[in-house]
């Protein structure tokens, strides 16, 4: 079976990595399941281990492989999520390529239309998980990162009911870089967002009006972004000071 191009440009890890990444995309190599090994693959492309080496760990880097050690160990294709999206988000907030200011721009502008969506797309099936959502908020908290795991629960599940898998991967990520801040800069994060401050907003997903959520959720995020943006520049000098 020929399943790869010999090589011979002189970026040769780039193409191994191109072509892997596209057998990968195309389904020849399913998530879960091991890629050829090293030896085998520098037989099929015709390179040095060098250049396996380094396009595995270009694909590893970029979330595709996962590389398990010992027996039966090797490069395993990675379930690729909408988790991928987050985590890059998180990345560029964290290098200062994105700016809380522009983070908050974005969720202003997404979140009231997700619970507008969440509204409309409000079944009782979603019940549930809805209460146990607000819930979570009045429970005794494990630590700082439970704590804000439980404040920011309804915000994920009415991301997950709008039915845009795209917008619940936008989301996911602002709140992540949200709780990255929020655990870096502030002690009690009461402070930004206490429990019970979602009950007007469900009230509305349930009743299913959608401009009313759109409203509650904008007005639930109004202030809140205005503090995380102030918060912004003690973050940053908590980052260069402690990376
Ligand atoms: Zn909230």
């Amino acid at each position: 079976m020929v399943l790869f191009k010999p090589i011979k440009t002189s970026r040769a890890s780039e193409d191994v990595f191109v072509q892997l990444k596209t057998s990968i995309l195309s389904g020849t190599f399913k998530s879960g399941s091991k890629l050829p090994s090293e030896r085998e693959l520098t037989e099929m492309f015709e390179v040095s281990r060098g250049v396996i080496r380094e396009a595995i760990r270009m694909l590893e880097l970029s979330g595709f492989l996962s590389i398990r050690q010992g027996h039966g160990g090797g490069a395993y294709v990675t379930d690729l999520t909408l988790s991928h999206v987050s985590n890059a988000f998180l990345d560029l907030f964290q290098t200062n390529t994105l700016s809380m200011a522009e983070v908050a721009q974005v969720r202003m502008f997404i979140e009231p239309e997700v619970a507008r969506l969440a509204a409309i797309n409000f079944t009782p099936a979603h019940a549930q998980q809805i209460d146990e959502a607000e819930a979570r908020e009045h429970g005794t908290y494990q630590s700082l990162t439970d704590q804000i795991a439980c404040l920011t629960t309804v915000h994920k599940v009415l991301a997950n009911i709008c039915g845009n898998q795209f917008f619940e991967a936008i989301v996911r990520s602002m709140l992540k870089i949200t709780a990255e801040m929020v655990q870096k800069v502030v002690p009690d994060p009461y402070a930004l967002h206490g429990p019970g401050e979602h009950i007007q907003l469900i009230k509305a997903v349930k009743a299913g009006d959608g401009p009313k959520a759109e409203a509650e959720m904008h007005r639930h995020l109004k202030d809140f972004m205005i503090s995380m943006v102030k918060l912004e520049k003690e973050y940053r000098q908590q980052m260069k000071a402690q990376p």
